[in-house]
Parts: C-alpha cells; structure tokens; sequence
C-alpha cells in the first residue's frame, strides 16, 4: 500500500533518517535531498566535471550532453507536446527565472496600453518583476497597465470573477501561481486560461508545484513554467524556466551565454529521474492526505485560525484543493514565538511573512510545508503539541 512505499522513499533521504527525533516540515523553502541525487553530485564530481559548450575532451563533451539532454529531462517532466518548438534556460531558481522571463521576453510582446495582471497575494518573486519591467517598458515610452489579481480566502483561489471583470481585450500576460506557497492552494489555472482567451501568455510560476503533484504543459496550457530545483530535491542554485516558444537569445536552445551550474544541472536530472521513478501523482495523495490530517486536526483546536482555503480535501469541487502547506496562527503566541517552542519539540517550520507580496498577510503564521518523507506519526505529535498551547 501506499504507506509501504512512502516507508521505502523515506529511507531514502539520508539526513532525515539520520535525525529521527527531528521532522522536516519546511519543504516548501527547499527540498531534502534523496540519495539518488546525492550520488548524482559525487559521480559527476569525480568522473566528469568540466566546462560545458566548449572544450573537445571527452569530459567536456560528456558536460555539454549532460546539459543538453537535462534540457530535454525538463521538458519531459513537464509533459510537453511539442518539444522540439520550447526552450529551457537554467537559471539560480524562481526568482531569477521570472525575472528573466521578464526582462527578456516581456518587452517583446507588449504595446503602449497593453494590460498585464499580476497576483498582488503572492510571492515577492512574482509580482516585482513585472513592476520592474513596467517601470523599464515606461522608460522606453510604452506605458503598460497592470491590473493587480485578487485571492479569494474563502475558495483557497484567485478570485476568477474579480479576474473576468479585469481582463479584457488588451490583457496579454498573466502572472500566475500554481500551489500558493503561504495558503497552500492549488490554483485553477484551466479557469484562467478560459477568462483571458487562447492569445494571452501565461506564466507560471510552479516553484511549489514541480515534485509535489504532476505538472503537465499539455493539460494546464500554459506559455512559461518557471520552478526551482532545490525545491525539487537539486541542489540550491538551480531552477529553469519553461518556454512553449523558443524565442530570444535566452531561450534560443544550446546557447551558451556563460558557465552553467553544471553539477547543479546534473543534480536537476537526477531528481527529475527520482521524482518520475516515485511518482508525482502518488507523492501528491501522501502530502494531500497528511495536509488534510493537519488541518482537520487544527480545525478542533480553538486558539488556531487556518489561512486559506477551509476545506482540506476536494469533495467539493467549487473549492481548490489544498497541497501540502498549512498555515496558520495562534490567537495569542506571535509566530516567531510558536516557531521556536516547535523546534524544542524537533519541529522545523517557517514562521513570520514568508516573502509573501503587498497584499498578503499583515500578521505573521506558522508554515507547515511537507513532502514525502513526512509520516502521519510526525503530524500526530505537531497536534499533540499545538493542543497543548491552546
Ligand atoms: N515563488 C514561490 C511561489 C515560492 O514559494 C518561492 C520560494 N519560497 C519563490 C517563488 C522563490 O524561489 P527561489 O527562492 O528558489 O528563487
């Protein structure tokens, strides 16, 4: 059964085994590594390291190919129809990929009036981009309007009515989250994509999304996909932006601007390998369903108030189903407080704001972010505990 195999995935991951009176619950800032990419950095280390797009010795060769082909790794991760049109650019991780994505790409496809919208509850990474590029476009005397998306706290969503009404004609671009890394929702992007019609470009920033659930191109009909692999279980400094259409120097494939972060790269294949062979789709029930034990559990708990979406799975299915993150706040103990009495009982969560942009939160939560070495044991004691404070 499904907690058979989550026991042999979590055996896996050497730092979590090696601590078992600490759990792990901040997934969502970065991703434990399983041995397979640990292995992953040594081999490649010790067998091959080298530059990439230039020397002609076979290590530097195997390099360039390793780079080439996890470009193609990417693209097949994401279920994508058309290979041999996108392109894949490596970049340090989500924040540096949507600001390429912006400042490379954008210009290109806006004219004076144009109307972009940007999700003002989100991350700071994907809101100051787009402002940027507004301020830069502006510069050059092509004044774009950005029209801010709501979220809408009872569904665990954008607000897609407040959407129709701000999208029109002149709307090209959208900026959209796929999992919300401080509610934990998993956005619709279908009804995104049926409010703004098939010409607008989508972004999409998937940081939490890549390794939590399957993350299909084809099915979300999106034009950019943007993640982070320290997310994804790659070592930190890694990321890449998805683009349908390769176009522009940073999307042309195999250009080679500069150094890559080749063992960065080399990490990124071997999760993409490992997170294929375990299987997104089963990592995501594990993480929903402990989710769900989270929240149900928090909902008896007077002295907590959930943030986002209240309904922890999606019976209903007027509401978004909400991945692997819970967060919330006690009505007396500020955050940093109950973060710090969590970590005397081994718990290790995000407190305060978590990057979240202007109009997010204004008092500062508990994050609980999980992945598939999480147990139902460790959620029971973080409840146990939290009963206690109440
Ligand atoms: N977007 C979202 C939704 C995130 O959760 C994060 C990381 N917390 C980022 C962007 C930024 O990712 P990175 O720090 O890897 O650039």
């Amino acid at each position: 059964g499904l907690g058979e195999w989550q026991r042999a995935l979590r055996a896996q991951f050497p730092i979590i085994t090696t601590h078992p009176e600490l759990a792990y619950l901040d997934s969502a800032a970065t991703a434990q590594k399983p041995q397979a990419v640990l292995d992953a950095v040594h081999t490649y280390l010790t067998t091959t390291n080298a530059n990439a797009g230039r020397g002609t010795y076979p290590w530097a060769n195997r390099t360039t190919t390793l780079v080439e082909q996890a470009r193609d790794r990417v693209k097949r991760f994401l279920d994508d129809p058309a290979p041999e049109r996108s392109a894949v650019h490596f970049t340090s991780g989500t924040t540096e990929g949507l600001r390429s994505v912006a400042r490379d790409w954008l210009p290109d496809l806006l004219a004076d009036g144009d109307e972009i919208v940007v999700p003002v509850a989100d991350h700071e990474a994907n809101i100051a981009p787009w402002l940027e590029a507004q301020r830069y476009l502006a510069g050059q005397g092509v004044h774009i309007r950005v029209r801010p998306m709501p979220y809408q706290r009872a569904s665990g969503d954008y607000d897609h009515i407040a959407l129709a009404e701000l999208a029109g004609g002149r709307t090209r671009f959208v900026a959209a989250t796929h999992v919300h890394h401080v509610y934990g929702g998993d956005m619709n992007i279908h009804r995104i994509r049926r409010v703004v019609g098939p010409d607008a470009v989508i972004c999409l920033d998937a940081a939490q999304s890549i390794g939590h659930l399957p993350v299909s191109v084809a099915d979300l009909d999106v034009d950019f996909v943007v993640f982070s692999g320290h997310k994804a279980m790659a070592l930190p400094g890694t990321g890449a932006v998805w683009a349908r259409q390769a176009r522009g120097p940073k999307f042309t494939p195999g250009g080679w601007s500069g150094t890559p972060n080749t063992v960065g790269i080399a990490s990124l294949t071997a999760a993409l390998d490992w997170l294929d062979a375990a299987g997104t789709d089963r990592i995501e029930r594990w993480t929903v369903a402990l989710a769900a034990r989270l929240t149900d559990g928090l909902r008896h708990l007077d002295a907590y108030e959930i943030l986002g979406c209240q309904t922890s799975l999606a019976a209903d299915s007027s509401v978004q189903r909400r991945q692997g993150i819970v967060t919330f706040r006690h009505h007396a103990i500020d955050s940093s407080d109950l973060g710090f009495i969590l970590f005397s009982h081994g718990f290790m969560v995000r407190c305060d704001q978590h990057c979240q942009g202007g109009a997010g939160e204004r008092t500062g939560s508990v994050r609980v972010s999980l992945h598939i070495h999480n147990t139902v044991e460790e959620i029971d004691r973080l409840l146990a505990v939290l009963a206690t404070l109440g």
